[in-house]
């Protein structure tokens, strides 16, 4: 019997009024049904958005530290969990137990930074130039908020969003990926059973183009926290323009990393296998351009070849799986038509360039580890986000040909450089444009105290993360108290 989830509205557990569902599969093996879901559609969103407005005026007048501290209760039940999570996460959306793991503890690390903004969230002081007159900045909660987010870090990702609009004192609308409906089922349990009152976050689950759709144009939403691919996050922004929306968006990537002349071989190649290939390659911040100066590009790529080889592919709750499988039949139908675009684009596949399905793989939707050599910039291979194990490899002749190469795309979210020159580097933190920048390490592993987010085509002038993520779920107020007694004009009474 597969087991039947709800979406969470109002405080009660409910069907989809249409009564229809979805099934989430394991990407691993295709006969293991997750569950079934509700297929919401507008009118479920509406049933959330409005339990989320009347909620609004108690939740967000009940203390920002009083807030937090529910925070703190479902940090405790995450450590609690982790590993019972992180195992439900593998066979939910594929990617291995360690990096699973590794998505808990960043939802745990997330959750508990934010809970501690509820004794903070500072405003400013400043004097006022008038006499006997005082003058501050607040943060003020902005209203019912809608978070949308994607399958590939399924538990950190929408902690990255429910957590600081929930503490800031926002109430929530949560319409996570159809692929990972039940990691989303997981958080909302925790938050409740951390203390959440009823009615302050909403679930619904469904499809984007349904669901999502319908949440994005509610006019009763205030703020919308997007993250998923370019091409939808546009389709948001533009919806949220039409309602005069606020709307933060967390988007594709096509992130290098340049490996210099002098850059330390091993610890590169470590960056690259692991940016490239961890997670599938299904990371926002994954490696898919690996731009190596000439004098070492050979060597570079003949070792690069071979870790990729020995790379084992399979279900990630398996200790000797190093890649698990993509994420449904539409992304490994796309990354293989990708594969295609390379040959036909005239660049050399060195290993792999196949569907996988050696022994049980065949029960999943694996891809072989695969990379793409004499790769120019005008190719699409070197343009745009496969968000599969494919990166591609591009040879150049100096700094500045890499910085070139690495900022011709649409995107920049992440980028890295591998270099032992000081003075190398430090041009490249200044050049490379993209919201993260590493030195000799590879294009992932953010911290959650640090401002996430990328410019061009990755992002709207947001950041999720650090305390930067305040800005998305509040409003500045500027308060004035006049204590003269008398009518003094700010610009006019001068001298
Ligand atoms: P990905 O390629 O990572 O799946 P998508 O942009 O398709 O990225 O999806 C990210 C999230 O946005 C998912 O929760 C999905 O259901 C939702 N979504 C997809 N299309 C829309 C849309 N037009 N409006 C609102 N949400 C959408």
């Amino acid at each position: 019997m597969t087991q039947e989830y709800f979406n969470y509205i109002n405080g009660k557990w409910q069907v989809s009024r249409a009564g229809r569902t979805f099934e989430d599969l394991n990407p691993a093996n295709k006969t293991d049904i997750i569950g079934r879901f509700p297929r919401s559609d507008a009118s479920d969103v509406d049933a959330a958005v409005q339990a989320a407005r009347v909620h609004y005026p108690r939740w967000h007048r009940v203390p920002a530290p009083r807030r937090a501290e529910i925070m703190f209760r479902a940090a405790e039940i995450m450590v609690r969990r982790k590993d019972e999570l992180a195992r439900a996460m593998t066979r939910e959306m594929g990617k291995v137990l360690q990096e699973a793991s590794g998505d808990v503890q960043e939802a745990i690390d997330m959750t508990y930074y934010i809970a501690g903004e509820g004794r903070r969230l500072f405003g400013q002081t400043t004097p006022s130039e008038l006499p006997d007159k005082f003058a501050m900045s607040v943060r003020v909660p902005i209203g019912v908020a809608a978070a949308i987010t994607p399958w590939n870090f399924p538990l950190a990702i929408p902690t990255w969003k429910l957590i600081p609009a929930l503490v800031a004192g926002n109430t929530v609308v949560f319409k996570p990926a159809e692929d990972t409906p039940l990691m989303a089922q997981r958080l909302v349990e925790i938050l409740l059973e951390a203390g959440l009152p009823e009615g302050v976050l909403n679930l619904v689950q469904g499809i984007g183009e349904e669901a999502g759709v319908a949440l994005v144009a509610h006019p009763d939403v205030k703020v919308v926290s997007f993250t998923g691919s370019s091409e939808t996050g546009r389709e948001v922004a533009k919806v949220c323009a039409e309602h005069y929306k606020k709307v933060a968006l967390e988007m594709g990537g096509k992130n290098p990393i340049i490996v210099m002349d002098d850059a330390d071989l091993d610890l590169a190649l470590e960056g690259a296998v692991w940016g490239a290939f961890g997670t599938t390659g299904q990371r926002c911040t994954a490696t898919s351009r690996l731009i190596v100066h000439r004098a070492v590009r050979r060597e570079f790529t003949d070792r690069f070849v071979e870790r990729a080889q020995q790379l084992r592919l399979g279900d990630g709750l398996l200790p000797t799986t190093d890649v698990g499988p993509l994420i449904n039949e539409a992304q490994l139908r796309r990354v293989h038509s990708y594969t295609e675009i390379a040959r036909q684009e005239g660049a050399k596949i060195l290993t792999g360039g196949y569907i996988y399905t050696e022994g049980d793989c065949a029960k999943g939707l694996f891809y072989a580890p695969t990379i793409f050599a004499e790769v120019t910039p005008d190719m699409r291979i070197a343009q745009e986000e496969i968000f599969g194990p494919c990166p591609a490899i591009m040879e150049v002749g100096s700094l500045e040909e890499a910085i070139d190469v690495a900022n011709s795309t649409t995107y920049g979210l992440s980028s890295a450089i591998y270099t032992r020159d000081v003075n190398k580097a430090f041009i490249a933190l200044r050049e490379l444009e993209a919201g993260i920048t590493y030195v000799n390490s590879s294009t992932i592993g953010a911290e959650v105290h640090l401002p996430f987010g990328g410019v061009k085509h990755t992002g709207n002038g947001h950041r999720e993360g650090s305390q930067t993520v305040l800005d998305v779920f509040t409003e500045w107020k500027t308060l004035y108290i006049d204590y003269s007694g008398r009518l003094q004009k700010a610009q006019i009474d001068v001298g």
